[in-house]
């Protein structure tokens, strides 16, 4: 008999929750908005009911269910530590109680690590042993598959390359370091650049699209695609910035595939080609060749992630 799981995934905006066979086949979802406010027994009590209802769409019991987080999470002992979107998700063990709730065990993971085996089992990454996934969007996260297996690392903190250093004296960035990859070139970095961009007086297209408000990431693509040069130069100092980090941790790691989710591939070739040069400028030998894809799992990444994980146990 197939096996069919919960998936969840809760990001800043939206909790999500789906059924998922085996072969990554969503059967119903179902989302509900975050309450940023909510205390802690408050967004249990949401989330119970969020899977609750996935979990009675189906005949069958499903055999688990893995929820897909945006934080630091300790996936061993079922809790959160801190989740940036999610101010109510602070030290909070979630998977026990909601593990007595629905009746089979629950799982956490940390969403750009689900992200990562979603790639492998049911994205970009199928049919290859060992990937490198990086999610490119308000930060930089990511997730490492080695040999198929999910690698955590001992406090399963394993897989945060947007915290690589690349400028010991660049920008401050959220984890109290300076200049690492996310200070340098996620999207609230890019966003800041392209208001400086904007303050600068150089870029008249941008400054209209922005008009009345900071400049975001999202508008610097926009100002890019209407052929502003400076935006391109912007983007595309990112996109080599990317690279340069994502090609140092190939040099680690020896991965099959790289694979890549997130908003900032709203920025297309303008990111993408400096990204893939600046990796290949700096991966020893062959590795200069390893394949760059984008994630093939657009808006369900998070759930297939959080399913794959299921699967995996
Ligand atoms: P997260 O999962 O971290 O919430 P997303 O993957 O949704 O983030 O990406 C959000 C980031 O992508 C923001 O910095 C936003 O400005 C940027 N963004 C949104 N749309 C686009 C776009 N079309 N092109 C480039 N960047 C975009
Ligand atoms: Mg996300
Ligand atoms: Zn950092």
């Amino acid at each position: 008999m197939a096996r069919i799981v919960i998936a969840g995934d809760f990001g800043g905006t939206n909790l999500r929750a789906a059924l998922v066979t085996e072969t990554g086949e969503i059967l119903v979802r179902h989302e509900v908005s975050t309450t940023p406010d909510a205390s802690p027994d408050g967004a249990l009590e949401g989330i119970g009911d969020l899977l609750m209802k996935v979990r009675d769409y189906g005949s069958e019991l499903p055999v688990a269910a893995s929820l897909a987080v945006a934080g630091l999470i300790d996936g061993e002992n079922g809790r959160v530590l801190a989740s940036p979107n999610i101010p109510a998700f602070r030290n909070l063990g979630l998977t026990l109680p909601l593990s007595e709730r629905l009746g089979i065990p629950v799982l956490i993971a940390n969403d750009a690590s689900a992200a990562a085996l979603g790639e492998f089992r049911f994205g970009a990454g199928q049919g290859t042993r060992h990937l490198l996934h990086a999610t490119l969007g308000t930060g930089i996260g990511g997730g490492i598959v080695i040999d198929g297996r999910l690698y955590k690392g001992t406090q399963g903190l394993a897989g945060e390359l947007g915290h690589i250093v690349l400028d010991t004296d660049g920008p401050p960035c959220g984890c109290g370091s300076r200049g690492c990859l996310e200070a340098m070139a996620g999207g609230i970095a890019l966003g800041r650049r392209a208001q400086r961009l904007v303050e600068s007086g150089g870029a008249p297209i941008l400054a209209e699209i922005a008009s009345g408000r900071s400049a975001t990431a999202g508008d610097l693509a926009e100002a890019a695609r209407r052929g502003e040069v400076a935006a391109i130069a912007e983007i595309r100092e990112g996109g080599h910035i990317i690279g340069i980090g994502l090609g140092s941790i190939i040099n680690v790691l020896n991965p099959d595939v790289v694979t890549l989710s997130g908003g900032l591939l709203g920025m297309g070739d303008f990111l993408l080609d400096p990204l893939r040069a600046g990796l290949a400028s700096l991966a020893f030998g062959p590795a200069a060749n390893t394949p760059v894809r984008i994630s093939t799992l657009g808006a369900d990444a998070g759930l297939l992630g959080a399913a794959a994980v299921a699967l995996a146990k």
